[in-house]
């Protein structure tokens, strides 16, 4: 029998305000252990939470950018737990009215993973496991997350990636949290079915907690669906559990029955009071969202004439994509701009890492001054090429390289004379063109862009030197 994959993805991604969700401790990353922590957030009792509005903020932003509905009345709820790195055996989190739910995401095929709901929470602490002993560090305590969670749409391991790289995307543009799952500002619990293909009924699902990274996660999830489709025809049953993925053996195992809604014994907060927002504020909220990802993508191609391939690996980075813009300004066609980008810029770029951050040495103004120069007919594209390697090897300017004289533009007149010269002393070359080897134009086209610093345009030398070659 053949079996379909069934997931729905719960996203926790970790807000980057300044301060924690209800107290004013910092919310950076690492800092030595316990040092960004008070009596709330270490959840002395006597202590009271007080909600921070930029957290409502963000989760609004985060919201309207995933097409959410806003809830104008919303609330905080106590989730009951124990385990250690929750110091008040509860979390303070949102159960039946979250801030945000019905949003969608959409695939590149078209196809919409539907979002849930996303709701505001604290974040719990780290527990550092040190030569046999376990420690607690609460400076992650109390920081603000959203947790996005979808309804069960998604269909493969691909699907799954690609959603978490758009939503990850998105969440960059907009500025909330800077998604490094590597650090664990982003983190996904993975839910996972099957079912015979063609069956309506969902089969029961398990859930791997705390996913970091997508190489990982698509890989627990095709073992995870492959370790239930044999359980099921060996007979047995999916039994609902929480999972861990061991990454050494690239296996899944078991580290505690499910959990079910009741076994958390959900409460409102008695000390927080009721979220209301105002559908003005949500209005402006919406108004000040900065432009998204797929808003750049159809204005690169449509407006600027870029190829979809070429503006879907600009705006991938947010960082390359906002030097861009930046560096097009002034500039009439962009595709200068995005070519340069993409060739020369990205060759000097190896891996995804050194994309996402994008530490180069050029400027976007510096490199907006060599697409004007290019853009003005003053150097050729040859030149600004080599020119631009050379700038992002030093760090220098492209008056560096390129002098006011080699700028100064050259007149018809001026190219015309300089291919007679280079007609008048490549005798042999003209005599191969002639005889039919095309390839010796290349000579001469070579002598005028030596003479001229690669200040001409490639075409306008050949029509001079094949006018200048018909009229010997
Ligand atoms: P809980 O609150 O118990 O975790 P939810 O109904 O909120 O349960 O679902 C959590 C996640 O599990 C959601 O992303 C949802 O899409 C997904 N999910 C629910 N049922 C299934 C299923 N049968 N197979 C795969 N994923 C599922
Ligand atoms: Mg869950
Ligand atoms: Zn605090």
């Amino acid at each position: 029998m053949k079996y379909e994959l069934v997931s729905g993805l719960e996203t926790h991604v970790e807000l980057s305000t300044k301060t924690k969700i209800f107290c004013s401790c910092r919310t950076d990353f690492g800092g030595e252990p316990n040092t960004h922590c008070c009596p709330i957030c270490i959840g002395l009792p006597g202590t009271l939470p007080k909600l921070n509005k930029e957290v409502v903020r963000y989760a609004i932003m985060a919201g309207l950018a995933t097409n959410c509905e806003i809830n104008l009345i919303s609330k905080m709820d106590r989730k009951n737990y124990v385990y250690p790195d929750l110091p008040k055996a509860y979390q303070i989190s949102q159960y039946d009215l979250p801030l945000c739910k019905n949003g969608y995401i959409q695939l590149d095929s078209g196809k919409k993973i539907r979002i849930a709901r996303i709701h505001i929470e604290e974040d719990a602490g780290k527990l550092v496991h040190k030569g046999g002993d376990v420690y607690v560090d609460y400076n992650r305590g109390g920081v603000p997350l959203i947790e996005i969670v979808t309804q069960p749409d998604i269909r493969s391991s691909e699907e799954a990636r690609e959603y978490v790289e758009k939503l990850q995307l998105i969440m960059r543009y907009i500025g909330v949290s800077d998604c490094k799952m590597q650090e664990g500002s982003m983190r996904c619990d993975v839910n996972i079915s099957v079912r015979p293909e063609g069956s309506e009924e969902f089969g029961t699902r398990t859930e791997i907690k705390n996913m970091n990274s997508l190489t990982f996660m698509t890989k627990a999830m095709e073992y995870e669906k492959n370790r239930q489709i044999e359980l099921i025809e060996n007979g047995g049953k999916v039994e609902q559990e929480t999972l861990r993925y061991i990454e050494s053996s690239g296996t899944t195992e078991s580290m505690r029955g499910k959990e079910d809604a009741h076994d958390y014994r959900y409460f409102r907060e008695p000390d927080l009071v009721t979220i209301h927002t105002l559908s003005e504020e949500v209005e402006n909220i919406r108004k000040s969202l900065p432009e998204l990802p797929t808003a750049r993508i159809k204005k690169y191609i449509e407006k600027f004439g870029i190829s979809e391939k070429d503006a879907e690996s600009i705006v991938k980075y947010k960082n390359i994509s906002d030097f861009f813009e930046k560096a097009i300004q002034g500039i009439e066609n962009p595709k200068i701009v995005s070519n340069f980008i993409i060739g020369q810029i990205f060759s000097t770029l190896n891996n995804e890492q050194e994309k996402e951050s994008f530490d180069i040495k050029v400027s976007a103004e510096s490199l907006n001054e060599l697409c004007k120069l290019v853009e003005s007919k003053k150097i050729n594209v040859g030149l600004a090429k080599s020119t631009l390697l050379k700038m992002l090897e030093t760090g220098k300017n492209v008056s560096n390289f390129i002098s006011q004289e080699d700028m100064q533009s050259i007149s018809e007149e001026k190219l015309l004379e300089i291919c007679k010269k280079a007609v008048d002393s490549n005798p042999n070359a003209v005599k191969d063109y002639l005889s039919g080897k095309e390839k010796a134009l290349k000579v001469l086209i070579g002598f005028v862009m030596k003479e001229t610093k690669g200040k001409v345009d490639a075409l306008n030398t050949q029509k001079n030197i094949l006018d200048t070659i018909k009229n010997i």
